[in-house]
């Protein structure tokens, strides 16, 4: 059908997924033998496991997954170091170990397998980058739905256009592989990074599954720093907002301090307010810390960018 067949790789990032690695694995590899025998991807195509430092027998099984299934393949960091940078191992370790095209998925298989075969339909008819979206947020709790819905509107809102319901269910193709090779920043937020590259992008709706064991690995602080690294990474519209805010209270305060010297000067009325002045002032100088851990969050994306530390260190692949 295809003149020369797709090797296919899937990138599964794992984080303490004792619970559910195998059954992903199994389901997995059926999917390949299906996509095998429609004849729409390559018989060497493979899984590739990132153990993100787990504390579980997570690695021991894929160890074992590995001797006994010779498409799985994986990696292991020697601790743990999110999400992201698992993902990012991944995609970069089958660039390493060659593929046509890569597809991320979770652990949980939470994203609908069955839809794979959409994303490499897309790959075919042409896209670099096939990015999943969600049909809704049934599975997520209230806080998730929230943050999320939130997080998408200020993402737009700060000049970074990503579809809402966006996740990290993509399939890209080596191409795209090649330039993000070339981002050496070690806070990539991927989901901004595809989306920024401008390679054609094709969209497919899938619906999310309860997760099948174990629990969610995010919690309020590893989302909110995920959230605060893709506002940073990608915008500066906050930074530029505080110099407007500052220049317009710096004006209306130059206005309310004229009128308190008339108020002195020519109607001979002693200014009163205590109340509001106590008000202002308390205000502002929440407001100016709110400003400085604005600024604090670029501070700390130029830190630890500007020292160019390996993004993660790798323990054991197995090839
Ligand atoms: N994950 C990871 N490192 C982490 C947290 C999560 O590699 O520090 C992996 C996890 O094993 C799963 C995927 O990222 O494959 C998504 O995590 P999870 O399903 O817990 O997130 P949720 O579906 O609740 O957003
Ligand atoms: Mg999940």
């Amino acid at each position: 059908m295809f003149e020369k067949k797709t090797k296919l790789a899937i990138v599964v990032p794992c984080y303490n997924e004792e619970l559910v690695i195998e059954t992903t694995v199994v389901t997995l590899l059926s999917v390949l033998d299906d996509l095998v025998n429609k004849n729409k991807i390559s018989s060497d195509s493979y899984l590739y496991l990132v153990d993100d430092g787990s504390k579980d027998r997570t690695w021991e099984i894929i160890e074992e997954l590995h001797s006994k299934y010779k498409r799985v393949k994986g990696m292991k960091f020697v601790r743990n170091y999110g999400n992201q940078k698992a993902l990012i191992a991944g995609l970069l370790g089958v660039k390493e170990f060659g593929c046509d095209c890569v597809l991320t998925i979770d652990a949980d298989l939470q994203q609908d397998e069955n839809s794979i075969e959409k994303f490499i339909d897309e790959f075919h008819n042409g896209a670099e980058i096939v990015s999943g979206i969600r049909n809704d947020r049934k599975t997520d709790t209230i806080f998730k739905k929230t943050t999320a819905f939130f997080f998408y509107k200020l993402m737009n809102l700060m000049g970074v256009k990503i579809p809402p319901n966006h996740s990290d269910f993509r399939l890209v193709s080596s191409k795209a592989l090649g330039i993000l090779e070339k981002f050496s920043e070690s806070e990539l937020f991927l989901r901004g990074f595809f989306h920024e590259t401008g390679l054609k992008t094709a969209y497919v709706h899938f619906d999310v599954k309860p997760r099948a064991a174990g629990s969610s690995k995010f919690n309020f602080v590893s989302l909110t720093s995920l959230a605060l690294n893709g506002i940073t990474s990608y915008s500066i519209v906050p930074l530029r907002l505080i110099s407007a805010i500052g220049l317009i209270t710096v004006f209306v305060m130059a206005c309310v301090g004229v009128d308190a010297v008339c108020d002195k000067l020519f109607r001979h009325e002693a200014p009163s307010g205590w109340a509001t002045l106590v008000m202002l002032i308390i205000f502002l100088g929440g407001f100016q810390i709110f400003c400085l851990g604005i600024i604090g969050e670029y501070l700390g994306q130029i830190f630890s960018e500007v020292k160019a530390r390996p993004r993660y260190i790798t323990e054991k692949e197995l090839l």
